[in-house]
């Protein structure tokens, strides 16, 4: 058998692997499996394609290991509540090289000249979406590490300017499907996609960031697909398709999460209003100790802990799952509301907790965690925000309205552990807080529940 069919079969058991690994990822239970597996599927595919007897230089692709591995390396020990913008740089390498291989290829193929329509069309949706989504995606990145401001700005036109930007890509992509041979329009139709990327991102607000990280993921994706058409590589169009579906999937279900339609995050502006929200007037709340709440926890015959961002910066899903063994040995029936877009990524407190080993059972989603919170004695939230503000049930003005949260202000009382009344991602008051039933806990999540654990301990005599 030669080289080639091996690396056909390689190719298979690599696009298969892909298959699993998605299947895998989406239930607890089975992530880790489907993470191993991913990455077999991608060891597979590079070995694969290192077995490909056209290779001129391994010293070249040793180098460029070697750089990649430099700075992949780093970026991946950065820390998880900074995966959004970790997520946009990998995107902006991904893209950048689809749409390099995609301008090399057009140039290799003798000008251009001689290419069929139909790769020269795959070779134009390569270019442009792998462009527009390197810069798009430096963009995000920067707004989201706080380098470019993170409000929308938006201008006089500026929807005519991104939507004919890409139109008159698409329309030179046409021409060039026609009259391949035209250099100078290929490098045009670079530049526009290039350009458009950087304009696609200055009217969206950093809320709205993630959820245009996993549309440009399936950008990237859909790139890369076309680029297996151009490489007549059926693994590429296996892989890139998957990348580009399931990125627009994640878009769609985070956009549903958070009630926001695409044009929306596209067009919305959303940061401009939320400034004007946080101007509001600030009422009276009351506060308690961390020896009252462990009272009140002890009292309990059920807790819902309602965890969000503020566990995640904290790290604090270590020093809860020790709260949830002292309470549950106590006889307290705790369980855990998870949001679906509580803290900075989908499935951000699966993961935290997961890392903890809470039991997967004691996980509710949002349909769940809602159906019981009426019957439920105690609700502990820890550092979640807009995931549980009641605004967002019926005040119209407000940016999240109509975004599903978790009813945490149905529990007979509910206790909230963060560091102060500022507002969370969207930068609005939080009317939970003011409640008649609500106590806040004012502390670092960590460092409040290590003391919630000395008290619950101290008050069940040791017992804890
Ligand atoms: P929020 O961002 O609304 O609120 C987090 C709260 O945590 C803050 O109010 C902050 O209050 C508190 N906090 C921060 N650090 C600490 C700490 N060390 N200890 C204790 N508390 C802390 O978080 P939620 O999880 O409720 O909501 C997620 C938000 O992110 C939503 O608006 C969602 O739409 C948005 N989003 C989520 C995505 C996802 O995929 N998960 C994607 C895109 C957006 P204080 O400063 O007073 O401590």
């Amino acid at each position: 058998m030669g080289a080639e069919s091996w690396i056909q079969i390689v190719y298979v058991l690599s696009a298969l692997c892909f298959i699993l690994a998605l299947n895998w990822l989406s239930a607890v239970p089975t992530a880790r499996r489907g993470v191993l597996t991913g990455v077999l599927g991608m060891a597979l595919a590079v070995g694969g394609t290192l077995l490909n007897p056209g290779i001129v230089s391994y010293t070249w692709i040793a180098v460029a290991f070697v750089i990649g591995s430099v700075i992949g390396v780093p970026m991946a020990m950065m820390p998880m509540t900074a995966v959004p913008q970790r997520t946009a740089l990998s995107h902006a390498f991904g893209a950048l090289a689809a749409a390099l291989v995609g301008t090399a290829e057009y140039f290799l193929r003798a000008g251009g000249a001689e290419m069929d329509r139909f790769t020269m069309g795959a070779l134009a949706v390569e270019v442009i979406l792998g462009f527009l989504t390197f810069t798009a995606s430096l963009m995000a990145f920067g707004k989201l590490q706080e380098i470019l401001p993170q409000r929308p700005i938006t201008y006089r036109g500026q929807n005519l300017v991104n939507l004919g930007m890409p139109a008159a890509a698409v329309a030179l992509a046409v021409w060039l499907v026609i009259h391949p041979g035209s250099h100078g329009l290929f490098l045009l139709m670079c530049g526009l996609a290039l350009g458009f990327g950087v304009l696609l991102i200055v009217p969206i607000g950093g809320a709205d960031m993630p959820t245009v990280i996993s549309l440009l993921n399936a950008y990237a994706g859909l790139s890369a697909a076309a680029m297996g058409f151009v490489l007549n590589n059926k693994l590429l169009i296996i892989a890139g398709s998957l990348d580009g579906s399931s990125g627009l999937i994640l878009s769609i279900i985070m956009c549903k999460a958070m009630n926001r339609s695409f044009s929306n995050v596209l067009f919305g502006a959303f940061g401009q209003v939320t400034a004007a929200v946080a101007a509001g007037e600030q009422k009276s709340y009351r506060s308690a100790s961390a020896e009252e709440a462990a009272s009140i926890l002890l009292n309990a015959s059920s807790v819902m802990v309602v965890p969000g961002y503020g566990m995640a910066a904290a790290q604090a899903q270590h020093k809860v799952r020790e709260l949830y063994d002292q309470l549950t040995r106590q006889g307290v029936n705790v369980k855990f509301a998870i949001h679906p877009v509580a803290g900075r990524m989908p499935g951000h407190m699966n993961v935290l907790l997961a890392e903890a080993n809470i039991p997967y059972d004691a996980l509710l989603d949002l349909e769940e965690a809602n159906s019981e919170l009426p019957q439920c004695d105690v609700a502990l939230v820890i550092g979640a925000n807009d995931v549980t503000n009641p605004a967002a049930r019926h005040d119209k003005g407000s940016p999240i309205y109509g975004m599903p949260i978790i009813d945490t202000d149905k529990a007979r009382t509910v206790m909230v552990i963060k560091r102060s009344m500022n507002p969370g991602f969207a930068g609005v008051d939080n009317e939970l807080y003011t409640l008649d039933r609500t106590l806040m806990l004012f502390g670092d999540a960590k460092a409040f529940v290590a003391d919630l654990i000395k008290e619950v301990d101290a008050q069940s005599g040791g017992r804890g």
